[in-house]
């Protein structure tokens, strides 16, 4: 993979651009429709079935670089969501019996009006779970995130995508395994991850490469065993999650030569298991200004609801969006192989 500091964006990639994304994913190999392929689940259309999450990405702003990042977040990214958008988001939440929000980003504690919005969010009794990259909360200002966390209690879910050092920093960033091992530590003393304790901790492991993860269950144990073995750290739960061939990641898979084995490796071990959880079911997603979409990864790609939906935050209506079919493309291939991925790591 490519070294940089500085976003896809930045550097003028084309990729950049959402459209040359779609043009790859759609035309580059030929392979079967994902809508077609669907139909192998016995279900007609791939459609919700309510809504449990409220996911918000918060912005693109992020403290790191990392090589696969579907989001192309980074340092030098300014779109954040302002607190009018935050202010939008609590009346549709308000509005509705959605339990959990799920903050994501870039780094969503770099937005200004995050610690507001969490702790307005809990004032409306509902969960708050937070995907913190762990670096922020050993960056200067943000050192007492982990205490706000707990006072709040915040689930706090982050990516670690191995226990080696070598392998978390060549996808993650120089010395980004030791600074997570700290922020681990510190949220540790704080009760976070503690198989008795109320305040969840869980990490996510992603390949670094082309390649599927194996499976959960097992890699759960040796992540256990050797963060406590040899940094003395603990968490609840690992989430393993199959890498989007979109953005930062489509860009390696491009120039490593690995795209089309990879798109075909995703299809032939489509599940259809997999494919009937896969977490659009229950989740909407909101961008930092507001639209809505059916995933986090359709949001990077610009794929909006389906005609018909409401488009945007302001307009949030939780029952009909509750039965909406969802917007698909051949990046959903993705969520679908071997045991499935989401969010919330293997859907089977
Ligand atoms: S920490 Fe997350 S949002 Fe930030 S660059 Fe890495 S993957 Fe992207
Ligand atoms: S990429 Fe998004 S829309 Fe496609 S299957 Fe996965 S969660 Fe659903």
């Amino acid at each position: 993979m490519s070294s940089t500091h500085k976003s896809m964006k930045a550097l003028g990639n084309p990729l950049a651009d959402t459209q040359v994304q779609l043009d790859v994913i759609e035309h580059k190999v030929e392979l079967p429709l994902f809508h077609e392929k669907y139909q192998e689940t016995g279900e007609k259309e791939l459609r919700a079935t309510g809504i449990d999450i409220f996911q918000i990405n918060v912005g693109k702003l992020c403290n790191q670089t990392c090589k696969h990042c579907h989001v192309d977040a980074g340092p030098d990214r300014r779109e954040i969501m302002t607190r009018e958008t935050f202010e939008l988001c609590l009346k549709a939440l308000a509005s509705s019996k959605i339990q959990t929000v799920d903050l994501t980003g870039g780094a969503p504690e770099m937005n200004p009006d995050f610690r507001w919005f969490v702790q307005e969010v809990k004032k409306l009794g509902r969960h708050v779970m937070v995907r913190s990259n762990l670096t922020i909360l050993v960056a200067n200002g943000f050192t007492d995130l982990p205490e706000f966390f707990a006072q709040n209690e915040v689930e706090v879910i982050s990516s670690l995508p191995h226990y080696t050092p070598s392998l978390t920093d060549k996808q993650r960033g120089d010395h980004v395994f030791e600074r997570s091992i700290e922020a681990m530590k510190r949220l540790n003393a704080l009760g976070y991850g503690k198989p008795d304790s109320a305040l969840k901790f869980n990490l996510v492991y992603n390949p670094v490469g082309a390649f599927l993860p194996p499976s959960q269950s097992s890699l759960e144990k040796d992540y256990k065993r050797e963060l406590w073995n040899k940094h003395g750290v603990v968490f609840n739960s690992l989430y393993t999650i199959t890498n989007m061939p979109i953005s930062r990641f489509l860009d390696y898979l491009l120039i490593s030569g690995n795209y089309e084995s990879y798109m075909t490796k995703l299809v032939s071990l489509f599940n259809p298991a997999a494919a009937k959880n896969v977490m659009c079911r229950n989740t909407i997603s909101i961008s930092w200004d507001g639209f809505l979409y059916d995933c986090d990864f359709n949001q990077m790609l610009d794929l909006h609801l389906l005609p018909g939906n409401a488009r945007h935050i302001r307009d949030f209506d939780s029952l009909a969006l509750g039965t909406r079919k969802i917007a698909t493309d051949q990046h959903c291939y993705g969520c679908t192989a071997g045991s499935g991925s989401s969010c919330g790591g293997a859907t089977t």
